[in-house]
């Protein structure tokens, strides 16, 4: 099988499992775990924040956020798609007590959008109190956000009095393919959280960094959320040899996803969207109604090749550490085949 349903189905390499075996470990959840105190200080030195939280996954890091963020009742905006309104089970408003009101349309909004969306201060309105941008942005193709406009939008947020929190699941990604640092991308955030079980590769992990006092409260959420962890060094571990080994080679995937999309697109038949990074959007024909989407990715699972069904009419393909550049080009070739055959 060929499986390019997500960056998430990697598996730990030896070298990675073995980092994990030598961890040398404590009690995190009295601060005793001296790879995951490691983990933090890496990530929060590398996004230009004061501290970092190690955290089971990408949701409880957004969830953290929202709850860091905002009170019951309040409103936070975010772009079309976006992670913590879709993937997160209703997360936003079940826990933090949130809705969720979408900007514009597309992956990143303007600054006009974001003004047409905050709520007056008046009291029979919602309260607006945070932003949410995502970098690259999965439901909108792994688009790396223009980042002139994330700066505008950040500006113009804390003009309103807003908090600003990145959801950089993909902020690695993002990083390689725009030349810009972690750094810089995660500069107009208030909170970035970024994931090490996606490109990068780790089994398991997130992290949401900030300022001290912000990451103090989400601390404390973790352990309410039930995300206290004890001997978690051996995760922490994997995620620090993702960091050091497998950053840099995000380059590979994003080049397999370009060759992925320029082989797909010789189809007569299928839309395939430019990649920017290692998410690959294709579009196949057909009437909604009958689902070509579901359909053709059911012949291709047949043929060796997973993708993930992202709409009546969408596939995603998304490129990763356990495939190879002779196995995207298959992929497309067999997709090709079945599409048009
Ligand atoms: C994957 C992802 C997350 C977090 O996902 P988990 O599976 O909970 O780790 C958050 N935001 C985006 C954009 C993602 O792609």
């Amino acid at each position: 099988m060929i499986d390019l349903r997500s960056d998430t189905v990697t598996r730990p390499t030896p070298e990675m499992r073995r980092a994990m075996t030598d961890a040398e470990v404590g009690d995190d959840v009295f601060d005793e775990d001296p790879t995951t105190q490691l983990l933090q200080r890496e990530v929060a030195a590398l996004l230009g924040k004061e501290a970092a939280l190690f955290v089971p996954s990408g949701t409880m890091a957004n969830q953290i956020a929202l709850l860091v963020h905002a009170r019951p009742g309040d409103e936070v905006v975010v772009s079309e798609g976006a992670h913590c309104a879709w993937y997160e089970s209703g997360a936003a408003a079940a826990w933090a007590g949130v809705q969720c009101v979408v900007a514009g349309s597309g992956p990143m909004f303007s600054v006009d959008d974001l003004d047409a969306a905050v709520k007056p201060r008046v009291y029979y309105y919602p309260r607006t109190s945070l932003v949410a941008l995502e970098n690259t942005h999965n439901r909108g193709g792994g688009k790396v956000l223009p980042q002139a406009l994330v700066v505008d939008v950040a500006a113009r947020a804390r003009a309103h009095g807003l908090a600003v929190h990145l959801d950089g699941a993909r902020l690695f990604n993002a990083a390689v393919a725009s030349g810009r640092s972690l750094r810089e991308l995660a500069a107009p955030a208030d909170t970035v959280s970024v994931c090490l079980s996606k490109g990068l590769g780790a089994p398991v992990g997130s992290l949401l960094a900030g300022d001290a006092a912000r990451i103090g409260a989400a601390h404390r959420f973790r352990k309410m959320l039930g995300g206290g962890m004890r001997q978690v060094g051996v995760l922490a571990a994997a995620g620090l040899y993702a960091l050091r080994h497998h950053s840099a080679r995000l380059a590979d995937d994003h080049r397999n996803a370009s060759l992925f999309a320029e082989r797909a697109a010789r189809s007569a038949s299928l839309q395939v969207l430019a990649p920017e990074t290692n998410i690959v959007m294709v579009d196949v024909p057909g009437a909604a109604a009958e689902r070509p989407a579901e359909r053709l990715a059911a012949r291709a699972k047949e043929a060796g090749v997973l993708l993930s069904v992202f709409g009546p009419r969408r596939l995603r393909a998304v490129t990763h550490l356990d495939v190879s550049s002779d196995e995207c080009a298959r992929a497309a070739d067999v997709l090709v085949a079945l599409a048009d055959g």
